[in-house]
């Protein structure tokens, strides 16, 4: 394995190991100037003397945030770069974290993909592979625009918080009050097709974007969906302001009261729950379909047949499949 690999293409961006320091006269003849360590540190800091140093101290681990990092790894990458110097990005082996950090780079650089980046690298460091955490981790940035305001997204805050949801998990405890994202209090996505209802008392409880969906398929950290199927005897969404009373108590699981007339409407566990479809659901909050109505928002053919939804004779859309 080589000590150090240019990424092809046009700049003088290299990927190395930890060994790659030691070579202090390849180095020059790279003409590397800045050096960026993905690492955790110390490491004989006399290694980066001459040049401009910086260092992200990180793990090799799945759950590691190496996203919240990206930004100020491209700032530092492009500051050596407009210096008219080389960049070396190592980490210990010179094969996930740095190739992450270098992935990002060319994904803002070039508006590529992670794929496509990660292809690049490959073409000179064929063995370059970031962990499956990174790589998610990388597809949540490219699904951000590879945007420099990182701790503003939506996408990454609620991917802040499913992680605090199973890291409080896997310590048998619900989340703490002041850590439970709810999503009616943040800036809003997408649109509204239909409402949920409180059967009893007509109290709108939800809007169709605060659904979320569980079909394995679409079940990646952050998606929003309105789908859920008939085989589904809940409707599950995100934690909502209404509810606060009850998720702030920091219960394990629990009953969901309706605001405004207390009849049971639904529940929650922050464990997860089987929904009724087999589906295994986390965090899981949820509203009973027998103990809400669904009104449309804006006319929506397809809704009633896909919700699987029996509508009143007559009422039913154009082009709806009968029931
Ligand atoms: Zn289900
Ligand atoms: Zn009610």
């Amino acid at each position: 394995m080589a000590l150090l690999d240019k990424v092809s293409g046009e700049l003088n961006l290299y990927i190395g190991g930890l060994f790659t320091l030691r070579r202090k006269e390849s180095l020059r003849q790279s003409g590397i100037t800045h050096v960026l360590s993905v690492l955790k540190l110390p490491v004989e800091q006399g290694l980066f003397e001459g040049f401009t140093h910086k260092a992200v101290e990180v793990d090799d681990v799945e759950d590691e945030n190496l996203l919240e990092h990206f930004p100020e790894c491209n700032r530092f990458i492009q500051s050596g770069i407009e210096s008219g110097g080389g960049v070396l990005v190592h980490c210990a082996m010179g094969k996930s974290r740095s190739a992450t950090v270098t992935c990002a780079f060319l994904m803002q650089r070039y508006g590529i993909t992670p794929d496509q980046a990660l292809a690049q690298i490959r073409e000179t460091r064929p063995f370059c592979e970031p962990n499956d955490g990174f790589m998610k981790q990388l597809e949540l940035y490219h699904r951000m625009a590879e945007t420099d305001d990182i701790e503003n997204s939506p996408v990454y805050q609620r991917w802040l918080y499913q992680r605090e949801i199973e890291m409080s998990r896997a310590c048998g405890q619900a989340p703490e009050a002041e850590k439970i994202r709810f999503e009616d209090e943040h800036e809003s996505q997408g649109t509204s097709d239909f409402e949920l209802k409180c059967k009893k008392c007509r109290r709108p409880l939800a809007t169709s974007q605060y659904l979320t969906s569980h079909e394995p398929l679409r079940n990646s950290p952050g998606e929003k969906s309105s789908n859920t199927s008939a085989a589904c005897a809940h409707y599950f969404l995100d934690a909502l302001s209404w509810m606060r009373p009850e998720l702030e108590q920091g219960k394990l699981d629990g009953r969901l009261e309706c605001p405004k007339c207390q009849t049971n409407v639904g529940k929650y566990a922050w464990q997860g729950m089987q929904c009724s479809c087999g589906d295994w659901v986390l965090p899981a909050i949820s509203l009973a379909k027998g103990r809400v109505d669904m009104a449309k928002t804006r006319p929506m053919g397809s809704v009633a047949g896909g919700m699987g939804i029996r509508m009143p004779p007559g009422s039913r859309p154009s082009g709806g499949q009968n029931l």
